[in-house]
């Protein structure tokens, strides 16, 4: 048996006319956590339908843990748990109930059930709340509680749709942490996140725009493609006040390829030729002073910019051939 746990070939779907997800293809590593990042809209929670069963694929095949998603349906439901983006907890039932009524839905029985319910609860801390309704926890206690219900039939793989919206930076931090944990002990993950430092801890990411696939892999590998940082340029970190402004100036100064505004401070790509001194002297004409210009490498978000740039001039050249 090969090493992919999820494994996939052409994914497409369409929805009438409209393709949500066009000719996907990837495969993920047993016991790795795979991010799945890209724009609002972009097909990330039809691939994650598609793959745990709950849409046919237009085209296209998929496999988990070698089952094929069309054919071996039920062998896959019992491998797999699934996170939603709504968290689907059952407002009215507490936190115990929801557990225990999760696990029934896998079949799980009696003295199974409980264990497993307990397990879980003391994983994620759950105890305050066991007798709360699930509609009067916070954002965070809820995905601890979604998260919890779907594992309960302890899963190989876990898919989560976008975990991690809405909740607080501790909550998030804890929530990693924890799948951290599961990935240690085997299981597969795949997370979709608009956050960048949660895909710099992944050890795969994909990035999908528009329907289409446009990167995947290792962050480390892809920041180091030559598509990002082309020949005969390079990128530098710009602090300095007035961020707008200076901005501004910055995307109209030549050779500065793309200019975004990152944190605190602004992230260059520009021409090789263009030098500190230049882009000083064009803050200082806008008033502002004291800026700190360094270079740096790309980051994930660079990455994903830059190609997403590359692909979109590319499907206009397509266009207009
Ligand atoms: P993401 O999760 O990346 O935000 P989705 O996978 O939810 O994106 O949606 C991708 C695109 O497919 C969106 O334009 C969305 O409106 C469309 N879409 C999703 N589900 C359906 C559906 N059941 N019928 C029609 N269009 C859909
Ligand atoms: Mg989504």
């Amino acid at each position: 048996m090969s090493d992919a746990m999820i494994e996939c070939e052409g994914l497409t779907k369409r929805f009438g006319n409209f393709t949500a997800v066009d000719h996907v293809s990837f495969s993920v590593a047993r016991g790795s956590i795979f991010g799945f990042l890209g724009p609002n809209g972009s097909g990330k929670s039809t691939v994650i339908r598609m793959l745990c069963g709950i849409l046919e694929p237009t085209e296209g095949t998929a496999r988990i843990g070698g089952h094929d998603i069309e054919r071996e349906g039920e062998a896959i439901k019992e491998m797999i748990g699934y996170m939603s983006q709504k968290f689907s907890l059952y407002d009215e039932l507490t936190v115990k109930e929801n557990l225990i009524f999760s696990g029934k839905l896998y079949s799980l029985r009696d003295k199974e059930l409980r264990k497993r319910r307990d397990e879980l609860i003391a994983l994620t801390h759950l105890e305050p709340y066991l007798d709360r309704r699930a509609a009067l926890l916070s954002g965070g206690w809820r995905q601890r509680l979604a998260m919890a219900c779907a594992l309960m039939h302890k899963p190989t793989v876990l898919f989560l749709d976008e975990p991690t919206a809405g909740i607080d930076p501790v909550a998030r931090r804890e929530l990693w942490d924890l799948l951290f944990e599961f990935a240690g002990q085997g299981m597969t993950l795949f997370v979709t996140t608009h956050y960048m430092d949660e895909a710099e801890r992944c050890s795969h990411v994909g990035y999908i725009d528009m329907a289409k696939l446009i990167v995947c892999g290792e962050p480390d590998e892809l920041k180091k493609m030559p598509e990002v940082t082309p020949p005969g340029t390079r990128r530098l970190d710009v602090t300095c006040d007035h961020l707008t402004t200076a901005l501004r100036a910055m995307h109209e100064m030549k050779g500065v390829q793309s200019a975004t505004v990152f944190g605190q401070s602004m992230h260059l790509l520009v021409d090789e030729t263009v030098r500190r001194q230049e882009i000083d002297a064009k803050l200082h004409e806008e008033g502002i002073e004291n800026a700190e210009i360094h270079e740096i490498g790309p980051s994930l978000e660079d990455v994903f910019v830059s190609l997403s740039a590359k692909h979109a001039s590319e499907n206009k050249q397509k266009k207009a051939a």
